[in-house]
């Protein structure tokens, strides 16, 4: 049996203060009218979190030293660093840092690539001690976990996969066009912003061509390509 209205009504203290208002309104209401079928699964929703019925079980997903170490270098330079990485067949995601005035400063947020805060995919987010906490989409990737292990234990190569894959900048998206860019997966700017290594002698035969990057990288690009999920 779903939770009723009268249910979330017990426990509207105990949801999270961005939430309480949307329950409390939601509990009014369903004392005048019947809820929508929409609304109930709402009201079955909040009144699970209030409980803390719906939580998932957490994994570790390792040590996080390395992927910790590599956002921290790029935070000096950039306000949101982002990486972007393949988590299964077609399937791509996003890992950023969580800011200081966030509910969880520091551990990484891991979302669908596309689409803005707002209609992005929220996959869960791996605390600084390496525990991963499956969001409500988690399911949808079956092989996200062992895609987290991998960038835990090797950020910067993982990451590099995906920039080969595509032939665009593992961290701001942006096409590589250069040969040197291309070999490693992320282009110099990039590559400076987050410490790594960038256009070393066994590529240099390659023609050099000037990358353009933006300073910051915070910007989503306009345009949209690849797997959606
Ligand atoms: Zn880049």
């Amino acid at each position: 049996m779903p939770y009723t209205a009268d249910d979330l009504a017990a426990v509207l203290d105990r949801l999270p203060q961005g939430k309480r208002d949307t329950a409390f309104d939601l509990v009014q209401k369903a004392k005048k009218w019947t809820p929508s079928p929409a609304q109930a699964r709402y009201i079955d929703g909040l009144t699970k979190e209030a409980k803390g019925e719906n939580a998932r079980p957490t994994t570790q997903v390792g040590d996080l030293t390395a992927a910790i170490a590599l956002f921290d270098k790029a935070r000096q330079k950039l306000k949101y660093p982002k990486v972007v990485i393949q988590a299964g067949d077609d399937v791509i995601i996003k890992l950023s840092v969580a800011g200081d005035n966030s509910k969880n400063p520091g551990s990484i947020n891991v979302t669908s690539r596309d689409g803005d805060w707002n209609s992005r995919l929220y996959y869960g987010r791996i605390g600084k001690d390496g525990t991963f906490y499956p969001g409500r989409n988690a399911d949808r990737i079956p092989t996200l976990v062992e895609y987290l292990k991998a960038f835990a234990k090797e950020p910067a190569t993982v990451a590099a996969a995906y920039g080969h894959l595509t032939g665009h900048c593992c961290f701001c998206l942006r096409k590589l066009d250069d040969a040197r860019s291309t070999a490693v997966g992320y282009g110099p700017t990039c590559a400076k912003n987050f410490g790594l290594p960038w256009g070393n002698e066994k590529h240099s035969f390659e023609l050099p061509t000037e990358t353009e990057e933006p300073e910051d990288n915070e910007q989503e690009p306009e345009t949209s390509w690849g797997a959606r999920i």
